[in-house]
């Protein structure tokens, strides 16, 4: 079965999601009304800007239909102001950005501070065992509280936010602080799809 994966197209690097999927052997389908959401089997929320994006799903009328899907547990895995969108708590954040409870979550905006800004690392990443991921964060998020129900999936191993949780999954969803649409390593992207073609039991 190919499964069909939407991109949620608001916003963002949506064009290096849909060619990641589409090389794992997804169908990758760009999602701006809740008609299109309705047709895909999970959804990817790339990185951009969180607050945008969270304006537009409003303006979309995407809010509520995307909301109800991740409830009826539609997979889904957000990048960097994707992680923000799935978080349950945004910190540094507008009072009026709307979250999607995807993930039992606290999320901080921005959170690596201004010397490190933009930079990439190695790190180690649960699931994915042929070697380290490289991760580029740009303007990242970082996970400062992650619920009972969440799965760490990787941290910061070194320098001065060493050990800051940057990769998390609860049930089937999925969200990393980091780009790894960008850097050609199709390991992430895999993992995810691998979660529509075999549904976590017990989720
Ligand atoms: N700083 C952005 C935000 O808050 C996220 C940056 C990104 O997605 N690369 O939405």
């Amino acid at each position: 079965m190919t499964p069909r994966i939407g991109v949620l197209a608001l916003q963002g690097d949506v064009r290096e999601h849909m060619h990641a999927l589409a090389a794992c052997g997804a169908e990758p389908v760009a999602v701006r009304r809740a008609t299109e959401l309705a047709a895909v089997d999970g959804l990817v929320l790339p990185g951009g800007e969180s607050t945008a994006i969270s304006k537009l799903l409003e303006v979309f009328e995407l809010l509520e239909p995307l909301r109800q899907r991740l409830r009826e547990g539609m997979p889904a895995y957000g990048s960097c102001a994707g992680m923000i969108l799935l978080a349950n708590e945004v910190l540094d954040t507008r009072p009026d950005m709307h979250t999607l409870n995807g993930i039992d979550m606290t999320v901080r905006r921005n959170a690596f501070g201004r010397q490190v800004d933009s930079f990439e690392t190695d790190l180690e990443f649960t699931g994915l065992d042929d070697g380290p991921v490289r991760a580029v964060f740009i303007r990242a998020p970082w996970v400062e509280r992650a619920g009972a129900d969440v799965e760490v999936l990787a941290r910061v191993p070194s320098g001065p936010a060493a050990g800051t949780i940057v990769a998390v999954r609860q049930g089937n969803v999925m969200a990393t602080s980091f780009h790894p649409e960008v850097t050609g390593d199709l390991r992430v992207h895999r993992l995810f799809v691998e979660t529509l073609v075999r549904p976590r039991a017990g989720v």
